[in-house]
């Protein structure tokens, strides 16, 4: 599947999952926009890609941050092909021990996040009439785990975004789909292994092999190359008859 002269934004594209989905969209063809709060590693990794991408600041939280940042794609490349919704961030803590400010921040980050950035864009998708938004839901958009609350519940937000955007994009020519991944080992589940063993009072090997790969076909993690492939598949799909749903790739860890 090919994405030539498509001009793509990542959010969070400067690590992890959303870096190796720049990659994957680059050697596609694409031109790709590495859209991140931080500015340093978005930078060096759209100089990695090549010429033909860019960086941009941007905190998807922020309204003013988002539209500059898509006020800036426009300004160079004059379209918006593909929306990957990616930024985000993992806070662990019971319920009652999870502070509204935490609460507040991993919900703005993907929920108000997914919103702005899909807000920001639209317009030029449907001036246009074409454009694929996907966003990054997770097995949590499915299925709850202890300690992530409002993780979860913005991961189950986005499966209502997407058809929503769906239903109001059809007619205009884009279409909405959330990717639902399994554990990858990126910075963001790294730095919960030791905090779900301490939270739960186990060891962060039981974490890994009985909480985040217990549940698995294959003991396996799923690879950041497993869900770049999906992301392209969704991008790249011809047609509106792909949309407003969802695809779980996770060593089987959840079945639908
Ligand atoms: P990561 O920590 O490697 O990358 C997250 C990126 O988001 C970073 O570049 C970070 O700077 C950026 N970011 C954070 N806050 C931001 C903000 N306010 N505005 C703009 N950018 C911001 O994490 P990852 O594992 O690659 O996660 C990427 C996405 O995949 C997240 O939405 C995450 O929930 C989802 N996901 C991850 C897993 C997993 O196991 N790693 C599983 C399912 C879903």
């Amino acid at each position: 599947m090919r994405l030539d002269d498509k001009v793509c934004i990542v959010t969070g594209g400067a690590s992890g999952i959303g870096l190796e989905i720049s990659k994957r969209y680059a050697d596609a063809g694409a031109k790709l926009v590495i859209a991140d709060i931080n500015l340093d590693a978005a930078t060096a990794a759209a100089a990695d890609l090549g010429d033909d991408h860019m960086a941009v600041l941007m905190d998807v939280t922020d309204p003013d941050a988002v539209q500059a940042g898509v006020d800036a794609v426009i300004e160079r490349y004059g379209r918006i092909d593909v929306l990957l919704s990616n930024a985000g961030v993992q806070i662990v803590h019971r319920v009652e021990d999870m502070t509204f400010d935490e609460w507040r921040k991993v919900m703005a980050i993907h929920l108000d996040g997914s919103f702005l950035v899909s807000k920001a864009v639209l317009p030029h998708m449907y001036e246009r009439q074409s454009g694929a938004i996907i966003f990054m839901g997770s097995v949590h958009s499915k299925e709850a785990s202890e300690l992530k609350s409002p993780y979860v519940s913005a991961k189950h937000g986005l499966l209502g975004l997407a058809r929503v955007i769906a239903k109001e994009g059809g007619r205009k020519g884009v279409r909405t789909n959330v990717i639902c991944p399994g554990f990858v080992k990126t910075p963001l589940v790294e730095k919960q292994i030791p905090e779900q063993a301490r939270d739960l009072g186990i060891s962060e090997e039981e974490v890994v092999n009985d909480i985040m790969l217990g549940n698995t076909v294959d003991q396996q993690f799923t690879t950041v190359e497993d869900v770049a492939e999906v992301a392209l598949f969704f991008a790249a799909f011809p047609t509106n008859a792909l949309t407003g749903q969802s695809l779980v790739v996770s060593h089987g860890w959840f079945m639908e």
